[in-house]
């Protein structure tokens, strides 16, 4: 289904007469989510009447003076019918299709009951005749699910229904014509209110349904958005903190599942204090975009996600990625940013931005965290710093327990 917005819609709910016919778009809405009701309504419509036909069979027999023609027409005609009506309101695709299933089934019973009811005669004639009247009252005033089919099919029976009586009456007869009158006056009447308020209802519980999958959307639209938002860093564009940590959660655990590697590469600006200090904050932002593109630029689309940790540090985590291939992307990164030339004022830089990385990689097993895995690229990074910067050093993910002990020991 198009997606409708929630202004047009509110726009119908607000003008009444907007909600007697949508435009287009919005009414081909409607019909398409009320096919399958409508199906059903017809199909259970078809079967009462055609239940009825059946099951008042036997009065032919009775009462008919050619009670084997009567049959004939019921059995033979009638309820067939009645069955191929139901059948097409079976398959029926469309409105369309649903209108001639309901036209069908009605218009063939009125007819063939005016039929029986002309060939009778006489007082049976006028109990045929009475039989119709009440099922085209009853037809009028319960149905309603298709306007203009119903419209018609009620005024086709109508218009057999007074034929037969006006031929039938017998001069000086009363009460029959005044029952042909009231039948005729109440039903289209009668109809045309219940479709008109029946229609009415249906709309305007449509209006609010759409309304309300409108509402859901935009707000699952906006939560994602907002999502995105949250977990972005605004300087950079690259993932911030929260980003990291949403995206490394679930690749660590899948790579603990697979038994398979995973890298991560940090990287952080030589100096870089001594660029703000001499540059000022504003082009030290400046340097900041330029290092996160190039590393963007350097980490093929798909392999991993790149975040900015805070600061001048920069962090690419690398999914399926063993020891040697990240020492590899970390020495690309470096590469990248040392052939990049970025001017650098500081007075203690070589006289242009490079950056110092450190890499990590790991299977992890069941007692690391993700966290191990940044710390070992962090103490890495501490390495390169140590040997003279703009350089390159591996770590290794310890485990843990060793870890604390370390740490117990210091
Ligand atoms: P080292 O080579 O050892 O990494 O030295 P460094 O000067 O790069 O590192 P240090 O941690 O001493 O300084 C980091 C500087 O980064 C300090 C701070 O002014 C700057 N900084 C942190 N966040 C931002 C930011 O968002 N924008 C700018 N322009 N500077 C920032
Ligand atoms: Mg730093
Ligand atoms: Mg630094």
């Amino acid at each position: 289904m198009p997606e409708i917005d929630a202004r047009r819609i509110e726009d119908h709910l607000r003008r009444p007469w907007h909600r007697l016919a949508f435009d287009p778009e919005l009414e081909h809405a409607f019909r398409a989510s009320r096919l399958a009701a409508s199906r059903r309504h017809i199909i259970v419509e078809i079967a009462i009447l055609a239940t009825m036909c059946l099951a008042v069979a036997p009065i032919d027999y009775a009462e008919h003076p050619a009670w084997p023609l009567a049959l004939g027409l019921r059995l033979g005609i009638l309820f067939p019918i009645q069955l191929l009506a139901i059948g097409i309101a079976c398959r029926a695709r469309s409105h369309a299709a649903l209108d001639l299933a309901g036209a069908l089934s009605f218009c063939v019973a009125m007819a063939v009951i005016t039929l029986l009811a002309s060939t009778a005669g006489g007082e049976t004639a006028t109990r045929y005749l009475t039989v119709q009247g009440g099922l085209i009252l009853v037809y009028g005033a319960l149905t309603g699910q298709r306007p203009l089919a119903t419209l018609l099919s009620i005024g086709f029976a109508v218009a057999a229904y007074d034929g037969a009586v006006i031929a039938m009456a017998e001069a000086g007869e009363e009460g029959r014509l005044p029952y042909a009158a009231f039948v005729t006056a109440f039903s289209p009447g009668f109809l045309a209110v219940r479709i008109l308020l029946f229609d009415r209802t249906e709309r305007t519980h449509f209006l609010h349904r759409q309304l309300q999958a409108c509402l859901n959307r935009d707000l699952t639209r906006l939560t994602r958005e907002l999502a995105t938002l949250a977990g972005t860093d605004p300087l950079t564009g690259l993932l911030n903190r929260r980003g990291l940590d949403a995206y490394l959660g679930p690749a660590w655990a899948a790579a603990g599942e697979r038994c398979a590697w995973i890298g991560a590469a940090l990287v952080d600006i030589d100096y870089f204090k001594a660029f703000n200090d001499a540059a000022g904050h504003e082009a030290g932002d400046g340097c900041l975009g330029a290092v996160a593109g190039l590393i963007r630029s350097e980490i093929p689309l798909g392999i991993g996600r790149t975040a900015r940790l805070g600061g001048e540090e920069f962090v690419v985590v690398l999914p399926d990625t063993g020891p040697e291939r990240v020492l590899e992307i970390g020495e690309r990164l470096r590469d990248a940013v040392e052939r990049a030339a970025l001017p650098h004022p500081g007075r203690c830089a070589p006289g242009h931005v490079t950056v110092s990385v450190g890499v990590a990689s790991t299977i992890p097993c069941a007692t690391a965290r993700p966290a191990d895995l940044l710390r070992a690229a962090d103490r890495a990074v501490y390495e390169a710093k140590r040997q003279g910067r703009n350089r390159v050093s591996a770590g290794l993910v310890r485990d843990p327990d060793v870890h604390r002990a370390d740490l117990s020991a210091a």
